[in-house]
């Protein structure tokens, strides 16, 4: 069911209570080391101030455990997006409670406040119904816009909805949904996704819903040695889930039956060792020798996995095809990146360590979409309800 967004209700003069995901990385000193989730938040504000709204924001930041820890302060976050907006920011010190209310409650049309770091409050994760109450009591209308916390039912990403007339979601949860839902319902094909990173058990639903709407499915990672002990392949010391080799050879079978193509590596880069190694080789996959372990993708997989993107009309990508951190691993995730944007498909890259790994290599704005949410847009794409937008006021 389509959403409501602020595009279709009259922010002017109201008091818009904004969920942003403001939880950005900061150095020791508390410095901004990457404003990307402030700025994606910037269509939102500024519609919001174009429009004449009161702009209440609100986010968490880190982990303060429940607890006043000024180590976590949104205050640069304040300074940061003033300077980004270009007016002042008001930074109220508390997220609830008299102080807050005083100063929501007496601001122009066009104003910005911030409100201190929710999770302040162990009652934001525990979605009390008291702190929802007392966060909606400062709003006339409730916008999501942190993708990132879509996944989880907190106070301020959800339960705070049900004290709410009016509850939307911003411009960039729209637009995730919007490249995500098309991806996912009416995509341009063929549909190819590409899985990698470290673990079977965390994509298991990913790979079960995607089973029943792609064409091809390559698996790429660690993951993929799980599948190659279920057709038969030993895997020496590669990363590999025993107890997940059953559920690898139904995945393979389940593919078969909807007839798309499960495609694995042909071939890897091995090493005696990941940290210090003192010997790497290429081997094909049924001679990964006992004492080594598989890293990364191989070049003649490389040359598969292109040609189906080279295909493809739209890719979502969601996990590393090797230990990218690492330059000697990285060649498997590099290539098939450039392959993604050279393929002219629409492209869609979960968030997490597979946005790490696009923007490591520079490919960042040669793709069409980067989700800002890693775990909501896994859930997304395992077909789940996401509390923070299932809560929201249908079109
Ligand atoms: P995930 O969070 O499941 O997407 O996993 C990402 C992690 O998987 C990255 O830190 C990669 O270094 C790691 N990874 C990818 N391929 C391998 C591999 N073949 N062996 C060990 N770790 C891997």
């Amino acid at each position: 069911m389509a959403k409501k967004s602020i595009m279709d209700v009259i922010v002017k003069d109201k008091r818009c209570l904004v969920r942003v995901d403001f939880n950005v990385p900061m150095d020791e000193q508390g410095n901004i080391t990457s404003d990307n989730r402030i700025v994606a938040t910037l269509p939102t504000i500024n519609y919001l101030i174009e429009q004449g709204a009161k702009v209440i924001l609100m986010s968490h930041l880190g982990r303060p455990k429940g607890r006043v820890n000024l180590e976590f302060t949104l205050k640069p976050v304040a300074d940061r997006l003033s300077q980004l907006i270009n007016r002042p920011v008001i930074f109220a010190t508390d997220s609830i409670g008299p102080s807050a209310k005083a100063t929501t409650s007496n601001m122009q049309s066009g104003q910005v406040v911030l409100l201190e770091n929710l999770r302040f409050y162990p009652e934001e994760e525990a979605n009390d119904e008291q702190f929802c109450r007392q966060l909606a009591s400062m709003c006339d209308i409730y916008v999501n816009d942190a993708f990132g916390t879509a996944h989880r039912a907190h106070a301020s990403t959800a339960g705070i909805s049900k004290f709410c007339t009016t509850s939307v979601c911003g411009l960039l949860i729209e637009k995730e949904l919007s490249i995500m839902g098309k991806a996912l319902e009416n995509p341009d094909r063929p549909l190819v996704a590409i899985l990698g990173g470290s673990k079977v058990s965390d994509k298991i639903g990913v790979i079960n819903n995607l089973i029943g709407k792609v064409d091809t499915l390559l698996i790429g990672g660690a993951m993929a040695y799980t599948f190659y002990k279920a057709m038969g392949y030993t895997v020496g010391n590669s990363l590999c889930e025993d107890d997940k080799v059953q559920l690898a050879t139904e995945l393979m079978a389940k593919a078969k039956q909807h007839r798309v193509e499960l495609v694995l590596p042909v071939d890897n880069v091995c090493a005696d060792n990941i940290d210090n190694p003192t010997s790497i080789i290429e081997c094909s996959r049924n001679s990964i020798p006992d004492s080594y372990m598989g890293l990364d993708i191989g070049s003649k997989t490389i040359q598969v996995f292109s040609q189906y993107i080279s295909k493809a009309k739209t890719i979502i990508w969601n996990g590393p095809l090797g230990v990218f951190e690492k330059e000697q691993f990285a060649k498997g995730t590099y290539c098939v990146a450039k392959a993604v944007v050279e393929s002219g498909a629409v492209s869609i890259i979960g968030g997490g360590d597979s946005a790490s790994a696009i923007n490591k290599m520079g490919f960042a704005d040669k793709v069409t979409h980067i989700s800002t949410g890693g775990g909501a847009s896994l859930e997304y794409l395992e077909g789940l309800v996401l509390p923070g937008i299932d809560c929201l006021d249908d079109k």
